[in-house]
């Protein structure tokens, strides 16, 4: 699981967060739904690590990582950009972050690199699971492509595929499908929460669609103004809504 606790964020004169208390259980779909500019990004980058919180803490399993490196909390972000590299292979694209982490390996004790056979298993393992996270995402048959020949739902699952192959410990979301026309992107609601259910993975899922919020979600927390509002299921927002800002957010005839 992991613990957000009084978390707070300004910037220049604003607060945008105050306070921020929150506990994601291992395994759930928690959305973090609100309209623009109430700071749903900025706590899922300092999350992330891409943004460190004025105060508060951030907690994974027992483990404080509050003032620990982006690369070693071990969650995977995709953004709504996809952020996929131009000129990289999709395969090249996937097997990035388990490349980078060998390299890095290699770089601290030169000696492992030296013995090739072990680094050649390496590599092949790196391969097999490129292979797998793309087969699990049904992009197989696109591994020798670049990104400028996919369609944007098909990015949209190299970016996950890339994210996947890291074996996070949860996965960060943040609007990951508003570059997607309506049609694709109904889909893709489905796709995501059926990986969900396959992986039993902890998804963060940032949105300011809260159709798409109720309808993919185990927890809602619903933000207003740097706040969270209420935290729930979808089911608990929609029929007891702590007040009549939730009620006029989620729709609940009032
Ligand atoms: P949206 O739905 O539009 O993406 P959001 O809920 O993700 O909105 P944030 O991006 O977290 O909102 O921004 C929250 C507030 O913080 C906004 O008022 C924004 O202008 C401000 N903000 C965000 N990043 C910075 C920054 N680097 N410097 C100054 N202000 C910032
Ligand atoms: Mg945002």
């Amino acid at each position: 699981s992991l613990h957000i606790t009084g978390v707070g964020k300004r910037f220049g004169p604003v607060d945008v967060l105050t306070n921020i208390d929150l506990q994601v259980r291992a395994g759930e779909f928690l959305s973090l739904v609100g309209m623009s500019g109430c700071g749903k990004s900025t706590l899922l980058r300092i999350i992330a690590g891409l943004e460190s919180p004025d105060r508060g803490s951030i907690t994974i399993g027992e483990r404080d990582v509050t003032q620990v490196d982006p690369a070693e909390r071990n969650l995977a972000m995709v953004f709504q950009s996809y952020a996929l590299y131009p000129h990289m292979t999709v395969r090249q694209n996937i097997a990035t972050p388990l490349r980078m982490r060998q390299l890095s390996a290699w770089a601290r004790l030169p000696w492992l690199g030296a013995l090739q056979p072990g680094r050649k298993a390496i590599l092949r393992d790196i391969d097999a699971r490129v292979q797998q996270a793309a087969e699990l995402l049904e992009i197989g048959q696109l591994l020798e492509r670049k990104p400028a020949q996919l369609s944007g739902g098909q990015r949209q699952r190299v970016a996950l595929a890339r994210a996947l192959v890291r074996a996070p410990a949860a996965f960060l979301m943040d609007e990951p499908l508003s570059n997607l026309d309506a049609r694709l992107r109904a889909h893709m609601r489905g796709e995501l929460t059926a990986l969900h259910k396959r992986l039993g993975a902890t998804f963060i899922y940032v949105t300011h669609d809260q159709v798409e919020a109720m309808t993919m979600s185990d927890r809602v927390a619903l933000m207003e103004g740097g706040r969270i509002l209420q935290l729930g299921t979808p089911t608990q927002l929609y029929d007891t809504p702590a007040s009549l800002a939730v009620a006029r957010f989620i729709g609940t005839p009032t």
